[in-house]
């Protein structure tokens, strides 16, 4: 069998939970959209679901995977519905809905039921992608608000640049996110991990960590003593297949991208871009071989790769190589391949996931 596997720690998840919770002091919304950023979201949803508050999801396709596989705490679609037929299955399933654009509101106020639709009511208080103005903000919540049919609604809104924590943009953002919400009833929510990880000032009664759930630092390479206690979820490894010498001047894979400096141990691992590792990690990239950091050499294959083991001479046939994990990280590893933090789980395809500790 290939050896190629990424190991999923689902109590990792739960720790890194609880830390985004016990940071927002409030409730958490744990973000599993796009199949839980590549970590599978039934399952996730699974480990969570005891004692997490609700899960958020990017459309109705994903919420109504959690609802089939039996998850029953609230789902909520963040960007609301693309379509204002999908308003009968959002009753149907009992799905929450964020209001994010003005046709949605007016699709929500023309709806006729006889149950009550959880809102979130979405502002644009400056990424300028979707959300209702200042202005439309108030009037969709008098409007909605003044209906039987739509629930006491939760007020969000998003923030673009929580990441830099030098940029003043997001208490720029959180300054518009007040004046909007003045005198509005209603819970709030604020907050993604960068904005909890980085912003203490910002704070909502429902915080919506997405990446930090996985153990991955938004706020990398800055500084961040909570983003220390964060678990990485997933482990990407594989084995070594080949073990071959090449000599100085020789070229390694496609391109000669490595040309041997030194005579050169090279070990082939059972991992390539098809599975999701990025394709264009250069030379030098850490891997990790049977626990000791390594290098990546030569370009990355379809299904292969090349790294150096001529100062590993106890590792060969069989090692385990670990390609993003604990070491290194996915923080780490983005920058380096040109590429994020959020996009390298998300490209995992092909490679088995294993779920540890159910
Ligand atoms: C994806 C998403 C999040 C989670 O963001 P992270 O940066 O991964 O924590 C939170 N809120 C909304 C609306 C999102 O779409």
């Amino acid at each position: 069998m290939r050896p190629a596997q990424a190991l999923i720690d689902l109590e990792a998840l739960r720790g890194n939970y609880r830390l985004a919770r016990q940071l927002g002091g409030g409730k958490a919304l744990a973000v599993i959209k796009a199949d839980a950023y590549g970590h599978g979201a039934v399952a996730c949803a699974r480990a969570l679901e005891a004692e997490a508050d609700g899960f958020g999801v990017a459309c109705i396709e994903e919420a109504l995977e959690l609802r089939q596989a039996g998850i029953r705490k609230p789902v909520v679609l963040l960007e609301g519905f693309f379509d204002a037929a999908e308003l009968a299955l959002i009753v149907e399933h009992d799905l929450w809905t964020a209001a994010a654009s003005p046709w949605q509101v007016e699709a929500l106020a023309a709806f006729s039921t006889d149950a009550r639709l959880q809102v979130w009511l979405k502002l644009d208080s400056g990424m300028h992608r979707l959300g209702l103005s200042v202005d439309e903000f108030r009037a969709a919540h008098a409007r909605l608000s003044a209906l039987p049919h739509i629930a006491p609604m939760v007020l969000m809104s998003h923030m673009a640049r929580a990441d830099e924590l030098d940029s003043p943009r997001t208490l720029e953002q959180l300054q518009t996110f007040n004046r909007a919400i003045d005198g509005l009833p209603g819970e709030t929510s604020l907050c993604n991990s960068p904005a909890l990880l980085g912003w203490p000032q910002v704070r909502s009664d429902w915080v919506r960590p997405g990446l930090m759930l996985y153990g991955a630092d938004p706020l990398y390479p800055q500084p961040s003593a909570h983003a220390a206690r964060l678990r990485p979820v997933m482990t990407l490894q594989s084995r070594v297949i080949a073990v071959r010498e090449i000599g100085v001047g020789e070229p390694l894979g496609y391109g000669a991208r490595f040309v041997a400096q030194r005579p050169t141990r090279v070990g082939v691992v059972a991992m390539g871009y098809a599975d999701g590792y990025p394709q264009f990690a250069p030379n030098g990239t850490p891997v990790q071989i049977d626990g000791v950091p390594g290098q990546l050499i030569g370009r990355v294959s379809m299904d292969m790769l090349t790294i150096d083991l001529t100062d590993h001479p106890q590792a060969g046939l069989g090692s385990i190589v670990q390609l993003w994990g604990t070491s290194p990280t996915i923080s780490e590893l983005a920058p380096r391949c040109n590429t994020s933090a959020y996009r390298l789980p998300c490209s995992l395809k092909r490679t088995p996931r294993i779920y540890l500790s159910q």
